[in-house]
């Protein structure tokens, strides 16, 4: 059994509201609370992964092993390639009204070709990921509490303005 979410009437423990540990486990609440009310990540002794990328590690590092690629893979390179292909799926939507751009999925043709720019800035990502030995999965939670934290519900609900501040 994890620890319990905070209820509503709790006070936030100390200065910086607990840490890093204490922010994941209130997102993990939160998502339990829209979620499953009964059933929460932080309960789980097991905690389930957010970004289940073990298998596409494996695969692309075999595919790279294969040809011999491994020396090409610096951060560098993966970076630069993933900026590329970034570029390609932006160009997909480059000049198109915000009404076409929500029309994409319609065609097929565009279809697969979103759908392929974006498994192959997903293939760089978790390239590079692995290259630098960044749990993605880790990373995720904690970026996810840094902004559930930064952009608090009552204050970010229906507004797209960016947070000012540290
Ligand atoms: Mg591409």
């Amino acid at each position: 059994m994890g620890a319990r979410c905070p209820a509503a009437g709790d006070r936030p423990a100390g200065p910086g509201h607990g840490g890093p540990a204490a922010v994941a486990r209130r997102y993990d609440c939160q998502v339990a609370v829209q979620g499953n009310p009964s059933m929460t990540v932080a309960d789980d002794p097991k905690p389930r992964a957010l970004v289940d990328v073990a298998g596409l590690r494996e695969a692309i590092a075999q595919f790279a092993r294969e040809r011999d690629w491994e020396p090409f893979h610096s951060p560098k390179n993966l970076a630069m390639a993933l900026t590329g292909e970034v570029g390609e799926l932006v160009e997909l939507f480059q000049w198109l009204t915000e009404d076409a751009s929500r029309e994409v999925a319609r065609d097929p043709v565009t279809a697969r070709r979103v759908r392929d720019e974006m498994a192959d800035v997903l293939i760089y990502l978790v390239r590079l990921a692995a290259v630098l030995e960044v749990d993605l999965d880790d990373a995720v939670r904690n970026k996810l509490a840094a902004n559930a934290r930064r952009y608090p519900i009552e204050k970010a609900r229906g507004n797209a303005n960016k947070a000012t501040g540290p």
